[in-house]
């Protein structure tokens, strides 16, 4: 059944096997990486194997938090009825310090203040009981 309130959440993500130690590792304050050990490739999105040498000796490590702006782009019109009060924001394609690209919001100013190769720094917002979302203000 679907509520009026429903309707205008927004969509969060739904952990898997994969992913659980990652949503995990936000709440405890940390963004995880996966480390390989086999050839030293750091990725962000966490598969089973690592994407460089399709090894399975994967460590989870926590980043440092640091990172720069790669390219980002400013939403005026909200995607859905739950987004109508965020517009605008900037949505960031951040080069992590590790190496891997994420994508993230801005946070901490208006989204004008954005500009491409800004250093940008970890934040971790808490947005339900079971959910942090990692985003990123001016370092
Ligand atoms: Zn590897």
């Amino acid at each position: 059944m679907s509520t009026s309130e429903d309707a205008i959440r927004k969509p969060l993500p739904s952990p898997d096997g994969d992913t659980a130690p990652f949503w995990t590792g936000l709440q405890d304050g940390k963004l995880l990486l996966q480390h390989c050990s086999k050839c030293n490739h750091v990725q962000y999105y966490q598969q089973q194997l690592c994407r460089n040498c399709g090894s399975e000796e994967l460590e989870r490590k926590p980043a440092s938090g640091g990172g720069t702006v790669h390219s980002f782009s400013v939403v005026y019109r909200a995607p859905g009825p739950a987004f109508k009060n965020d517009v605008p924001y900037a949505v960031l394609l951040v080069e992590l310090a590790e190496g891997p690209r994420m994508i993230s919001t801005y946070t901490g100013g208006p989204p004008e203040d954005v500009t491409f190769d800004m250093g940008v720094r970890l934040v971790l917002d808490k947005i339900s009981d079971d959910v942090t979302l990692p985003r990123f203000r001016r370092a």
